[in-house]
């Protein structure tokens, strides 16, 4: 009898499924439910109990690191006076007071991120915060654990839009660094020159090699005569063509492939050089399940309250 129930009571327990033990990253915040890159999506993730927020960062004229997505402002994003912008507008070419005065709360009606988002609650008159400013509030609101994936934007086929990648890398390092977050922050890019810095100036900072291998962004290049420009002077056939490898060269921390792009053989190879892998960006429940069950470290989400109730996370 005894035996019987201890039976029943493993088999209750394997059928709802073992914990899986993987991150939940906030993309952009809450890029599904708030404005992203902005306070409250910020705040919105944390609230839903994420481990992890991710966010994007450029440099202002004077030199402060702020948190978006694209090296300009977007004509779907931003008002200046109540009026819809027209034009990109480069980061680097305003001052960081100049940018403080930028609407970014509501995504233009019509518009292709209105479009895409359309659950996206507005926030008029929210400004593009500070990098600073978003470890400020994490540390009031957040949990003593939670993490930063930081990504880095800029282009090596675009070098006249952003901060150079040393003086890009410094700067994101000098905030983190003045926040005390070294320990539970992650700097991540697809342009993997700054991760070659943050490597050497910060070797306590962990680091996040971004991939993707498809028509619309390719920054591997695997089997093409040159090297990728996106990898910091590495030729990916140099190993065969693994993104693992290659990191592993590199004595990076962790692979963020697009999600497809993920197999398990890739997977496994990754874990058996030490890497974890986290994916982007992944919105759908089963799709969620999936990744988790093959066994990623972490998914990246616009959507973590549909993350948090797909992944049964180690919390
Ligand atoms: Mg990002």
């Amino acid at each position: 009898m005894r035996r019987s129930l201890t039976l029943l009571t493993v088999l209750a327990g394997l059928s709802a499924g073992p914990a899986l033990a993987t991150d939940i990253h906030g993309h952009r915040g809450a890029r599904g439910l708030l404005p992203e890159n902005t306070l409250p999506a910020f705040r919105e993730a944390i609230a839903l109990g994420v481990d992890i927020l991710e966010l994007d960062t450029g440099m202002t004229a004077d030199g402060v690191v702020v948190v978006l997505h694209d090296p300009a402002l977007s004509p779907d994003l931003a008002r200046i006076g109540g009026t819809w912008i027209d034009a990109p507008k480069l980061i680097r070419g305003m001052t960081h007071a100049e940018l403080h005065a930028v609407d970014v709360g509501r995504a233009r009606p019509g518009g292709k991120i209105a479009e895409r988002f359309p659950d996206q609650t507005p926030v008029d008159g929210t400004p593009v915060p500070t990098l600073a400013e978003v470890l400020a509030l994490a540390a009031v609101e957040g949990p003593d654990d939670l993490r930063f994936n930081i990504e880095t934007k800029l282009s090596p086929l675009a070098p006249g839009e952003t901060a150079d990648p040393d003086t890009f890398a410094r700067a994101v390092v000098a905030v983190i660094r003045a926040a005390g977050v070294e320990t539970r922050a992650i700097v991540q890019s697809f342009d993997w020159r700054t991760l070659a810095v943050v490597r050497h100036i910060a070797p306590e900072i962990r680091t996040s090699y971004l991939t993707a291998e498809r028509n619309w962004l390719n920054n591997v290049q695997a089997g093409r005569p040159d090297a990728s420009p996106w990898l910091g002077g590495l030729d990916i056939d140099d190993f065969g063509g693994s993104v693992p490898r290659a990191i592993a060269s590199l004595h990076g921390d962790i692979w963020s492939p697009y999600f497809r792009d993920l197999t398990p053989e890739a997977l496994k190879q990754a874990h058996d050089l030490g890497l974890e892998v986290h994916v982007w960006t992944v919105n759908d429940a089963t799709q969620m399940k999936e990744l988790a069950e093959m066994g990623v470290d972490g998914i990246i989400t616009d959507y973590p309250n549909v993350a948090v109730e797909a992944v049964r996370h180690k919390n």
